[in-house]
């Protein structure tokens, strides 16, 4: 499988002729190529994007609202091709990409593509002087967008959709690990009717063909997410260039568990919220607090039940766990269950590499829970992105809000509790970008989506993301 850079409409090979292997997770095989872009391909994409800014800024929205909601309802008739292509580059269960990540990148173009039809700035009546003042929103010109590997299409379309949806035109560069849906999105964009040169796609490394997206000084704005160390590299190269910047970071994210919460429906989504897509979600609560009442019973059953998931190939319709993305990351994650041993961490299950039969070179392992009896450990500080979670008593809400918040990271936090008057003092006290209460991961695409200290700076989501796309410039008017 070649995959070729989308720019100005067309498939294209990277200028330099230079291309990475690209591997499958649940095999470890090598199955295709993707182009090693360079600046220069960066640079073709901006002209392309540049000349057809022009035209897509002043096509009337209802226009550009149309040609989204048919890319929309090209990625459903398309649901079965593109799970399996993102299931096959990520390594994540195919049911899962069915049920998740492709009916939500459909979902990220039909909400923009209504949202900028209601999406409408002020004015404000200057009494006394006599004067009006509006303020225009208006697209930025050519904008960068950069995205990681664990939930490909749908993180790469929750930002092109914003982009363009505001008249904006896209370089766009998918994580190198995972190229395959955004490659096949080039596709859809021309049957759709998308004018050439609205979303350009360069694959490619990200200290090469992102770092170019970051460095050109006339692509005015970078959303990106990703890593928090990365995050901090783009900052410090776009800071000079005067750049708009949303960074959407990692996380370390507390599950805070009451004694008087509804207990099954508590245990089915900690589960979820602890392993769901090999536990590679920025959202993932990876740091369970148990009130020390419940501590031993949620021990027993939680472990119970973490030991009955099925690890397996991504094809099977059985598989909870799937292959992890790379080898690299398969070892990192096997290194932190070694750091939380020696920090004297106790594994209660999981950890080890697993060799599914037939795909032994897959990148598989078993999803562990480490009982921790300090919060000071690495293990409890630093973001892990995978199938580890640490679980740890407490004995006063105090004492949990103290510890939850004591990470670098602020990205959102789940509590589990049946007191009102609890869940108002704790989801105003714990530092973090979004809270969730008896639920994990119900998203409303209208609300700010986004985390504070190392988690980022910014937000998606909503009439947050429409304005960070676009620049405010006020008008007023003597009369
Ligand atoms: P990385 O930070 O390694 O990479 C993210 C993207 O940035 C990739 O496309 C990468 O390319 C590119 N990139 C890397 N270096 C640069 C650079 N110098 N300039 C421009 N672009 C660059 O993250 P991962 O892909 O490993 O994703 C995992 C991380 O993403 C985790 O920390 C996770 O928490 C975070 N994340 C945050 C979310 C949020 O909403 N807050 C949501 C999902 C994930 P390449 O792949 O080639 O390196």
């Amino acid at each position: 499988m070649i995959i070729q850079n989308f720019i100005n409409g067309q498939y294209v090979d990277p200028i330099a002729d230079g291309w990475i292997d690209n591997y499958c997770p649940a095999d470890g095989e090598v199955y295709g190529k993707i182009p090693d872009s360079s600046a220069d391909d960066v640079e073709v994409a901006y002209i392309a994007a540049r000349s057809a800014f022009k035209s897509w800024s002043i096509l009337p929205v209802e226009e550009r609202s149309k040609i989204l909601l048919r890319l929309a309802d090209l990625i459903e008739d398309n649901l079965e091709r593109l799970a399996e292509a993102e299931s096959e580059d990520n390594g994540k269960p195919v049911k899962l990409a069915k049920t998740v990540d492709i009916p939500r990148a459909a979902q990220n173009f039909r909400f923009f593509a209504h949202a900028i039809t209601q999406f409408s700035s002020e004015s404000h009546e200057t009494v006394g002087l006599d004067a009006i003042n509006y303020t225009l929103r208006q697209p930025i010109g050519v904008v960068g967008c950069i995205s990681p590997w664990n939930l490909p299409l749908y993180l790469f379309t929750w930002k092109i959709a914003p982009a363009i949806a505001a008249g904006n035109c896209v370089v766009a560069k998918p994580s190198e690990i995972t190229p395959l849906t955004a490659h096949m999105l080039g596709e859809l964009c021309d049957k759709a009717g998308l004018p050439s040169g609205v979303l350009n796609i360069v694959h490619g490394y990200g200290h090469k063909a992102g770092q170019a997206i970051v460095e050109h000084p006339d692509i005015k704005a970078i959303s990106f997410t990703g890593g928090t160390q990365t995050g901090a590299k783009i900052a410090s190269a776009a800071a000079p260039l005067f750049k708009k910047l949303s960074l959407e970071l990692g996380g370390k994210n507390p599950n805070i568990i009451f004694a008087d919460c509804d207990y099954k429906n508590m245990l089915e989504t900690t589960l979820r919220s602890s392993f769901a897509n090999q536990g590679q979600i920025c959202l993932c609560g990876s740091r369970i607090f148990i009130e020390q009442d419940l501590y031993e019973q949620f021990k027993i059953d939680f472990v119970d039940r973490v030991e009955n998931l099925q690890i397996g190939h991504p094809n099977d319709e059985n598989t909870d766990i799937g292959a992890l993305v790379s080898s690299d990351h398969l070892d990192k994650v096997l290194d932190y269950i070694e750091i939380a041993k020696e920090e004297g961490g106790k594994l209660l299950c999981g950890g080890e590499r697993v060799i599914i039969k037939g795909f032994d070179q897959g990148y598989y392992m078993s999803p562990a829970v480490i009982e921790v009896s300090t919060d000071e450990c690495r293990a409890n500080r630093e973001e892990i992105f995978g199938p580890v979670v640490t679980i740890m008593p407490f004995k006063s809400e105090e004492e949990v809000l103290n510890i939850a918040n004591k990470v670098d990271y602020g990205l959102s936090a789940t509590i589990w509790t049946n007191d009102l008057n609890r869940t108002m003092r704790m989801s105003h006290a714990i530092h973090c970008g979004i809270v969730w209460v008896n639920t994990w991961m119900l998203r409303d695409l209208r609300t700010p989506f986004g985390g504070i200290k190392n988690s980022g700076v910014g937000r998606e989501g909503g009439f947050e993301v429409l304005r960070f796309f676009t620049e405010p410039k006020n008008v007023c008017i003597k009369y």
